[in-house]
């Protein structure tokens, strides 16, 4: 059974505490255009040990650890994002966003590192933990259209950084339900595409990633995407609502 299985069995009950090291589907090597993430937030239960194993298994088998999060000092505290950054460069792991992997796999070990959704208040008063700790992240965008004036010249200033923004729909639905009740074009038209639009028309480089919400794909979302983005990322497992197979590949 794949580790993500067996956590998200476990869920349910007691939270999720399968160590990263065992989650195989977090880790990449080689060109792939799926990927899945493993949470850093305080729900899901992954403590520093576990997170040390993952960037261990990374380091020494030259695979690349997928990691994220949405809200520091929020979803996860500071001082836990901090550790894992200070863990980070002990490894000496550089950091790989996901346009760099949309252009081919790095030639060794490496983090991914992504933030989801709205938070840009939290990202951006994050700068100097960033700079400090030389993080390149790629922050995954959903409803851009409620983020303030003055959120989206932040969200400028972090891709100025080098940082990398992307795309993860308008509206932060599960894509199989919009799927089940409007259909996949619609969803494809409605809620993926337009986030990816919405980026390049404010004058963001134009996306060619795309994160699903919850991790909740299916095959034919994927097939539907990527003629349009190189590469999506998925989530290793979903905790409100599990997912049948966030981790295909
Ligand atoms: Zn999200």
């Amino acid at each position: 059974m794949r580790a993500w299985l067996t956590c998200g069995a476990l869920v349910a009950l007691a939270g999720c505490h399968d160590s990263l090291d065992d989650m195989d589907g977090i880790f990449s090597r080689g060109p792939r255009r799926v990927f899945c993430a493993a949470n850093l937030d305080t729900v899901a239960g992954s403590d520093l040990a576990s997170i040390h194993a993952g960037l261990a298994r990374a380091r020494t088998r030259g695979e690349v650890i997928h990691l994220y999060a949405h809200n520091p000092g929020g979803t996860v505290p500071l001082d836990k994002l901090e550790a894992v950054l200070d863990d980070i460069d002990g490894f000496e792991l550089p950091y790989v966003t996901y346009a760099e992997l949309a252009a081919g796999p790095p030639t060794g070990a490496a983090v991914a590192l992504s933030f989801d959704d709205t938070s840009v208040g939290a990202w951006y008063a994050a700068r100097p933990l960033f700079a400090q700790h030389h993080v390149r992240a790629t922050f995954f965008v959903s409803r851009f259209f409620a983020i303030s004036a003055d959120g989206r010249a932040e969200l400028h200033q972090l891709a100025a950084d080098g940082h990398d923004i992307e795309a993860h729909t308008i509206n932060h639905l599960r894509a199989p339900d919009v799927v089940a009740d409007r259909g996949l074009v619609a969803w494809r038209d409605h809620e993926a595409l337009p986030s990816i639009d919405v980026l390049a028309d404010d004058g963001f480089a134009r996306p060619i990633a795309f994160a699903y919400p919850f991790g909740a794909r299916t095959d034919e979302t994927d097939r539907a995407l990527l003629d349009h983005v190189a590469v999506l990322r998925s989530v290793s497992f979903s905790f409100s609502a599990p997912v049948s197979d966030p981790c295909p590949y």
